[in-house]
């Protein structure tokens, strides 16, 4: 009897338990994806980068003499008729966590158990399932160096190697085409701009993390803060779709630390911010819509998209800095952590604008789109978040520049105004952005801030005595 393997967020073949307890059943697997509401919901960055995977993930199976099977529709529609369709006797995925998918998955586990289906779900999108790290009062961590201790030392499974061989169906369902899907319509920019800087697929991931293991763990420490070096992983984009396994990542930091490794440790701290994340999304659901701290909720931050907010989006704020990574994150899909704490602060301190609204342009605009790291880094970043930094505490972003990127170099790389001779990378901003919004390089750069540093800060501040009082 087949087993349909339901793919979402693992996109892989290998360190997939899913995927192995499913050819374990013996029979025939089908893998399918489906473009039900939660993809189509998605915004234009995060949904046309998964146009990519699906593509890669489609060619790796036809390699091993699989398929993907692609299906539009209601999830739980669509899997009752592929279950008819083939006889299947089961159903696998593995695990999500946020509310949505929760929601949609308990609902889908539940009625095809009553149609008499097997089903199944499997770890491998985390390290640690949410539930099983605990604090010794028994509850959830909310702040992350307690939640790093509990679980630095834990035992963690090797990963599994990819299936030698697939078996398939005599006959294969029909498939939709990621033609007929068009994920990349909503992107109205450039993607051509952006497909360079994305690294797609399990085996670029393998050997991004190997690249990185080898030359540049050993000077993450500091390179980490440098947005102008390629001093990080650049993964993210890679685990939010599941093309790599954490837990490959995990055992690859590991053997840097044991091999002396200085920024290893490090790194699988950084790695643990994703599992917190996901600990988070799961006990706390509200943080993704929500200011995590009651008492924040009546925060007066503006709900408003104003001029400044457009501003602030399409890079023209007049501090360079916050231009040069809202570019960045417009080019290249991505943004670099530093670069994005500094324009989080200056929306939710110097604009004084609600940070679900930032949160928002990020989903909008990331191929690293993730629901729990950007929940989670934008009410950190706001100050209403748990284990936040204190509301008080408001990035300069001038004195940033000047020790993080002290050569201006990550400002030349995003910022062709004022430039004799623009690097080609700030051009091509303006190759990316749509027509409408009527930009070019030959705008001048806005001679003043929209909000200044100082007076930003003064304003962020008035308001926070003011709400406490
Ligand atoms: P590395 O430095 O190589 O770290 C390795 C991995 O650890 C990353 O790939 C990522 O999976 C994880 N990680 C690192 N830092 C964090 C962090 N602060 N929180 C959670 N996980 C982390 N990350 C996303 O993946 N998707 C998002 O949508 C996202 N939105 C963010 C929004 C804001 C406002 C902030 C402040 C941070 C956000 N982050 C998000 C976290 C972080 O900026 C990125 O994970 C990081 O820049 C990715 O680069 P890298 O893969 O080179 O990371």
């Amino acid at each position: 009897q087949a087993t349909i393997l339901w793919l979402r967020r693992d996109l892989r073949l290998s360190d997939h338990p899913a995927f192995m307890a499913a050819i374990a059943r013996g029979g025939p697997v089908v893998p399918v994806f489906i473009h039900d509401d939660l993809v189509e919901g998605l915004g234009a960055a995060p949904k046309w980068r998964l146009g990519l995977s699906l593509a890669d993930l489609a060619a790796r199976l036809e390699a091993v003499g699989s398929r993907l099977i692609l299906r539009r529709g209601d999830a739980l529609a669509v899997l009752r008729s592929l279950v008819e369709e083939l006889g299947a006797g089961a159903v696998m995925w593995s695990r999500l966590y946020d509310p949505q998918s929760i929601e949609r998955d308990t609902r889908v586990k539940a009625a095809l158990k009553d149609d008499g289906v097997e089903v199944e779900s499997h770890a491998g999108h985390l390290l640690f399932e949410p539930w099983t790290v605990e604090t010794g009062a028994g509850g959830f961590y909310k702040v992350y160096t307690p939640f790093w201790r509990a679980v630095r030392g834990r035992e963690v499974a090797a990963p599994l190697a990819a299936p030698a061989e697939i078996a398939a169906p005599a006959a294969w369902p029909m498939s939709e085409t990621l033609d007929d899907w068009q994920l990349g319509r909503a992107m109205n920019r450039g993607a051509e701009v952006c497909r360079p800087y994305q690294r797609v697929g399990e085996e670029a991931a393998q050997g991004r993390l190997g690249w990185f293991m080898g030359e540049a763990v050993g000077g993450y420490n500091a390179a980490r803060d440098l947005p102008a070096e390629d001093g990080t992983s650049g993964l993210s984009e890679n685990l939010a779709l599941g093309e790599i396994s954490p837990r490959r990542c995990w055992h690859a930091g590991m053997r840097a630390m044991e091999e002396g490794k200085p920024g290893a440790e490090t790194w699988l701290q950084e790695l643990v911010w994703r599992e917190f994340a996901y600990h988070l999304i799961y006990h706390t659901p509200h943080i993704t819509s929500e200011s995590w701290r009651e008492e924040w909720r009546d925060f007066p931050w503006s709900e408003v998209e104003d001029d400044r907010v457009l501003a602030w989006k399409q890079g023209r704020t007049g501090v360079p800095f916050v231009d040069a990574a809202m570019r960045e994150m417009y080019v290249t899909g991505k943004m670099h952590n530093r670069a994005r704490m500094i324009v989080a602060s200056y929306l939710t301190k110097h604009l004084m604008t609600h940070w679900r609204i930032g949160q928002a342009w990020f989903e909008e605009c990331l191929t690293d789109w993730d629901p729990a790291s950007n929940a989670l880094g934008w009410q950190w970043s706001a100050g209403s978040g748990p284990d936040a930094t204190p509301y008080f505490r408001i990035f300069n972003a001038e004195t940033q520049a000047k020790k993080f990127d002290p050569e201006g170099v990550y400002l030349r790389r995003w910022i062709a105004e004022r430039q004799r001779g623009p690097t080609s990378t700030a051009l091509s901003f303006f190759e990316a952005v749509p027509r409408s919004w009527g930009l070019s390089p030959h705008m001048p750069y806005p001679e003043e801030p929209i909000v200044g540093l100082k007076e930003g800060r003064r304003l962020a501040l008035d308001a926070y005595e003011g709400w406490k009082t």
